[in-house]
């Protein structure tokens, strides 16, 4: 059996390294971008350079490809909306329908029960000065186009809720800031079958609200345990999702809360490629490809570091050594805050990260 060629919506690192892993289990890419020395046009066999609207190149794309997935939900609807064929985009409309706005997802996690940080959408000052009376710390996030902390302010103590609400470019939501013990991903995958399986837990650590650190596995009662793969099982079933999907939460003293759902591979799951069996790309790419999945083993415990803007120049002459794995992203531009590749340092299945 021939098989099926695999179109990627976006070339950023995770288009580049769902290529990669395609790759390995003998699946084409194509990748669609409008960058044109992104990373994954280095390593896709198949590459378009063309921006998303432009309706013919999009419908020209889904016809070289047996299937579509993305790498980011920031996808216009629209250029989904050009794929003439539904059933190929993998995971379907309904997950990126309900991730791309912040407010559409917390009201989904609230319909199916889940617990989440208490939150307000804003219309007017006044609902600032009165989340900030009623919230404490809180925080202020754009509903739509986030990623890495960008679209975020916190509300301080003495602030003018006019001046404030003025700067507000973006419809915004503003919630409660939690004063969590960690922070926690599940990274899980349903197939076309339904199987569902996620990858160990791992423990994250941001920096400027970026992700910084991830190790994995990390250590939970069962408890806790239960709820966050009850919770990401739930939100995968009730998508329909099709290949992976990463759940982040809060997890404080009494509860778990789920904080955002990415419908795609995520950054808190680049350690599997070094800690799995099998990657959280692999198992994407063969969800996509309509394959049957396996519930991922663990090889070793990871600690995955990112490099963040110039933190790539201590990295680019360095090789890999049995425990220390360099993963460069092949970007044109260094730039601040802009994620130029990642380290997995790798340990025996009993180190202990506490
Ligand atoms: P992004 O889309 O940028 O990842 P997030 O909502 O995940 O946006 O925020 C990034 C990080 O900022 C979180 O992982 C967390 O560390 C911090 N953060 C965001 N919201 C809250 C909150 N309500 N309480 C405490 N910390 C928060
Ligand atoms: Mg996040």
């Amino acid at each position: 059996m021939t098989k099926p060629i695999i179109g990627i919506l976006g070339g950023g690192q995770l288009g580049m390294m769902l290529s990669t892993a395609a790759k390995k289990n003998g699946i084409r890419t194509h990748i669609y971008c409008p960058e044109e020395n992104c990373p994954g046009s280095f390593t896709s066999d198949f590459f378009t350079k063309e921006n998303y609207d432009n309706k013919n190149a999009i419908r020209n794309f889904s016809e070289a490809v047996d299937f579509i997935t993305y790498e980011f939900e920031n996808i216009p609807i629209e250029t989904i909306d050009f794929i003439e064929d539904n059933k190929k985009i993998r995971p379907g409309k309904k997950s990126l329908l309900l991730t791309q706005d912040r407010l559409t997802e917390k009201e989904f996690l609230s319909k199916l029960n889940i617990p989440i940080a208490p939150y307000v959408s804003i219309e007017d000052a006044n609902d600032i000065k009165e989340a900030h009376k009623k919230f404490n710390d809180c925080i202020i996030k754009t509903r739509t186009l986030g990623y890495d902390g960008k679209g975020q302010e916190s509300i301080k103590n003495h602030c003018d809720y006019d001046e404030i609400f003025e700067k507000i470019k973006l419809e915004s939501i503003i919630e409660k800031k939690i004063p969590f013990e960690f922070e926690v991903s599940v990274i899980v995958a349903r197939d076309i079958e339904g199987n569902i399986y996620h990858f160990p837990i791992g423990k994250n650590i941001h920096e400027n609200h970026i992700l910084k650190h991830t190790y994995s596995p990390t250590q939970l009662n069962k408890i806790q345990t239960d709820k966050l793969i009850s919770y990401s099982e739930k939100i995968i079933k009730e998508l329909d999702h099709i290949g992976i999907l990463a759940v982040e939460f809060f997890v404080t003293k009494n509860d778990i809360l789920v904080n955002e759902i990415a419908p795609r591979v995520h950054n808190s799951g680049h350690w599997t490629i070094d800690g799995c069996d099998i990657s959280q790309f692999e198992q994407h790419i063969l969800c996509v490809a309509g394959e049957k999945i396996k519930a991922p083993t663990l090889k070793n415990n990871a600690h995955m570091v990112n490099l963040i803007g110039d933190e790539i120049k201590d990295w680019i002459n360095k090789s890999n050594t049995e425990n220390i794995k360099i993963h460069l992203y092949n970007k044109a531009d260094i730039k601040k805050d802009r994620k130029m590749g990642h380290v997995t340092y790798i340990y025996d299945k009993q180190h202990n990260f506490e």
